[in-house]
């Protein structure tokens, strides 16, 4: 396709909001499409941490975005920063698991992808995060672990698109459908008419699945609710994020703490619930035993789009020439965005793909 392509992007999550910056630097026109105000989904109820919770349990094919996406997050969040002025705030604090069942898996893993990855004595443990509460027995520690403020991520990928002549974001434009001729996909049906485009991207997130119903394909991606609390307190009190149990907190720059998350698979109800509040704010005071006295400012749920093994669809699909995908990011579309939309551009521009696209393309993993 050539470069002066016309893409249509359904979803302005980070996914979607990210493609449309590369595909838009590759020289093509791009509309971005969204049923609301641009990433106010997943990618705004996120976490924001820069790896897989615990990337040693994920497929070489996780493994492989993940690593080269926190390699460039750095660079990405400079580059947003010089272009709008908005800091996505990368903060590398670097992350202590605590009490593992698996931690020798993690550590050969390790060894094997060459982390920075390896265990720690509690009493340094406890000398580097004195307010880990009391009773964790072991400890592995990665340094090179960051978190991304995330809503501040989203805000300055739709500010820096807002520069770009060859750009067009359109909020609260519901995309119903997909117009085809034939087989072939040229455009998407919204709430406003019709619209056409030489390729239609779908980076809806947890709504993939809807969408490509239309068409009669079954996308294996399904919502799974996460919930998520929030908490202030002083810039020092956290310097390092913490994970136990399945359970998190990451320090923002500020001072902030988020706490999280609950995994539910809850059909897109995305309510918080007391419940939940409860057992995150048990996960919170284990961890951190101060934050029973710290103010809590926010609960929130987000639905993440679940796919099989959290390996995301990346690529054309053949038999509707014209619609791509890049979605499915289920657990770490943060931290995977970067190589994905990077990796997209690649495909569809024909320029050699940073990593073998085999494991994400769509063709082989979609039922009809
Ligand atoms: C509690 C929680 C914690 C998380 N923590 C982390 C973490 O620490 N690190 C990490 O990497 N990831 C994390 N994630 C996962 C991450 O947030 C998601 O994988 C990622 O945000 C998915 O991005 P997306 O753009 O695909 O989806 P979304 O951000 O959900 O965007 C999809 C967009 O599509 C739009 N849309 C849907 N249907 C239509 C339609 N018909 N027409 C037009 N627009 C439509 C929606 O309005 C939405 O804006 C977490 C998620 C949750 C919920």
């Amino acid at each position: 396709m050539s470069t002066t392509a016309h893409t249509l992007i359904v979803g302005a999550g980070a996914i979607g909001l990210l493609t449309a910056l590369s595909l838009a630097e590759q020289g093509g026109s791009v509309t971005l499409l969204d049923r609301q105000a641009a990433g106010r989904e997943s990618s705004w109820a996120g976490g924001g941490i820069v790896s897989p919770l615990y990337p040693w349990r994920y497929s070489p094919a996780v493994t492989a975005l993940a690593h080269w996406s926190q390699d460039f997050y750095p660079q990405l969040a400079d580059q947003l920063h010089q272009r709008t002025g908005l800091d996505p705030e990368v903060h590398t604090t670097g992350l202590y698991w605590l009490d593992l069942d698996d931690e020798a898996e993690a550590l050969a893993w390790a060894r094997r992808e060459r982390r920075p990855l390896s265990a720690v004595s509690m009493a340094a443990t406890y000398a580097q995060v004195p307010a880990l509460g009391p009773g964790f027995e072991r400890a592995i520690y990665m340094a090179d672990v960051a978190n991304v403020r995330n809503p501040r991520l989203v805000k300055a990928l739709k500010a820096a698109l807002a520069r770009l002549p060859n750009v067009t974001v359109r909020e609260h434009c519901e995309v119903r459908g997909f117009v085809q001729q034939g087989a072939a996909v040229v455009g998407v049906n919204t709430a406003d008419g019709p619209l056409l485009a030489d390729r239609v991207v779908l980076a809806a997130g947890a709504w993939s699945g809807e969408l490509l119903a239309t068409l009669g394909l079954a996308l294996p991606v399904e919502p799974v609710k996460g919930q998520m609390i929030l908490y202030k307190c002083d810039e020092a009190f956290l310097p390092r994020m913490v994970l136990a149990k399945g359970r998190y907190a990451i320090p923002r720059r500020d001072g902030h703490i988020l706490v999280g998350s609950t995994l539910e698979h809850a059909g897109f109800d995305k309510t918080p619930t007391d419940e939940a509040l409860h057992s995150l704010m048990a996960s919170a005071e284990a961890l951190l035993p101060g934050l029973a006295r710290a103010e809590r400012v926010g609960h929130w749920a987000g639905l993440r789009p679940g796919a099989p093994d959290g390996i995301p669809f990346i690529g054309p699909v053949s038999r509707h020439p014209g619609l791509w995908l890049n979605c499915g990011h289920y657990r770490n579309g943060l931290v995977l965005a970067p190589a994905s939309c990077r990796l997209f551009a690649d495909l569809a521009s024909g320029r050699r793909p940073i990593i073998d696209p085999a494991p994400y393309a769509p063709d082989v993993r979609l039922v009809q």
